[in-house]
């Protein structure tokens, strides 16, 4: 059959496919399986906001709470025209083994509002923002459920969603999100976690390849949050990135962009197109560059079965969410890449997000330098733990990943009790 004949499933469906591989080669039995696959909460919004042009626009929103078996629950909240609900549980579901992967005690959540940020002012932003913190109220709160930035959304929505939930209480609390500006209780180093954490992994997957970073070329598809951060710390080792891309277009250069001048550039012109020193490619052309560490940093589902065949790298290193369909993992596997799963790659945020909702508990700040130490302990630490199921059970990165997470929400589970 050819690969182009298959059809590809949604975020949701791709979790739970891996979800049943990672759970099948953990050998679960059926009551835990049931009771762990499936979200604990979800809860969809309509939010009326007042636009500029003085019309009342119905947005729709959701928060979902995949799991609060082993702490309270913790994801971003993704502003995109795209959001769908089975989006956003995909991604509370993928929070929830993140958590666990990296060993720290939060459950799975995640929340989205289908919108089209680059189309409002900032003032229809804070509309929407604070209407939809009311709106989540119930769920959210410091031991329950605590947002934090995804795509489109940043430390300014963050600060909104703390004040409005603050307001109803009397007092602030800034743990009830994270991803916060500094001002209010956010944590130094917490903006380049997700980037800073990409880079240790694939620093970790470099030495256990035998691949000399020096030298070793680049390619990020997506050049934001953390793709940009991920692109710098690489080129600051001598690995030079050869190719980005952003939601306008591709800037390649085969000896390597000067990326500390790219993210300049960026700042002033909104994207990389078009930067001086540069030629344009296509999106499909730059998936298809010969380079060692691919790292697709934008949305779901980049690489699927129709264009995992034209992928030529040695390292696929997932700073985003769900990047490759399990068709295009097949492929890839087979091709014998070597996959640094998105629970693994980016989990840098959700463990400097800890680090920040343990500050503002404790009412006691870390310097930065501090942060990344730590946070290059986690991450090259759960590398390891990886990789080790990943030899000893002879599975793929992922669903080695996938059991490592699955495994430790399955064992919270069972000594919570709630299995008969
Ligand atoms: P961001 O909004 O800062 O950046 C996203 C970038 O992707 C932008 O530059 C955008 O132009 C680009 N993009 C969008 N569509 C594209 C396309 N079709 N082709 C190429 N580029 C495209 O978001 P971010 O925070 O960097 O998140 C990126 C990914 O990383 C998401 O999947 C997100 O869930 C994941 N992630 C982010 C964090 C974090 O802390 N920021 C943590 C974990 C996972």
């Amino acid at each position: 059959m050819p690969i182009t004949a298959i059809v590809e499933k949604n975020a949701y469906e791709a979790a739970m496919e891996n979800f049943d591989l990672a759970a099948d080669a953990l050998e679960l039995d059926d009551n835990v399986r049931n009771m762990i696959k499936s979200p604990e909460r979800v809860l969809t919004v309509h939010l009326p906001v007042r636009m500029d042009n003085g019309k009342i626009h119905c947005f729709q929103g959701h928060r979902v709470q995949h799991s609060t078996a082993r702490g309270p629950a913790k994801g971003g909240i993704r502003y995109h025209p795209n959001v769908t609900l089975d989006e956003v549980k995909a991604l509370a579901t993928w929070m929830t083994w993140k958590c666990a992967v990296v060993n720290i005690p939060y459950g799975g959540g995640k929340g989205g509002v289908t919108c089209n940020p680059k189309e409002m002012s900032q003032i229809e932003l804070e509309r929407l923002t604070r209407r939809y913190a009311s709106a989540i109220l119930p769920l959210i709160g410091p031991a329950q459920d605590i947002p934090a930035p995804d795509v489109y959304t940043n430390s300014q929505v963050m600060a909104w969603i703390m004040d409005t939930y603050s307001m109803t209480k009397g007092f602030p609390i800034p743990g009830v999100v994270t991803g916060k500006p500094i001002a209010l209780g956010g944590s130094l180093g917490r903006n380049e976690a997700t980037g800073r954490g990409v880079f240790n992994t694939v620093e970790s997957a470099c030495e256990h390849l035998g691949i000399p970073l020096r030298g070793a070329k680049v390619v990020v598809q997506g050049f934001g949050n953390a793709g940009s951060i991920a692109a710098q710390l690489l080129h600051g080792t001598g690995a030079p990135v050869i190719a980005v891309s952003d939601s306008k277009g591709c800037a390649y250069n085969s000896k390597g962009l000067d990326i500390p001048k790219l993210i300049a550039y960026k700042d002033v012109t909104t994207s990389v197109v078009e930067f001086p020193g540069s030629e344009s490619i296509t999106p499909a052309q730059l998936l298809s560059l010969q380079c060692e560490i691919l790292i697709p940093a934008a949305l779901e589902n980049a690489v699927q079965g129709d264009n995992a065949g034209s992928v030529h790298t040695r390292i696929v290193a997932e700073a985003a969410n769900g990047p490759l369909t399990p068709e295009a993992d097949r492929i890839l596997e087979a091709k014998g890449v070597f996959i640094i799963p998105d629970i693994l790659c980016n989990a840098g945020g959700v463990t400097v997000s800890y680090f920040e909702w343990v500050q503002d508990e404790q009412h006691l700040f870390w310097e930065a330098q501090d942060v990344y130490n730590r946070l290059e302990r986690v991450m090259k630490t759960s590398f390891n733990d990886v990789l080790k199921i990943h030899l000893n059970h002879q599975v793929g990165m992922r669903t080695a990943a996938n059991m490592l997470g699955i495994g430790r929400v399955a064992e919270a589970t069972k000594l919570r009790g709630l299995y008969p």
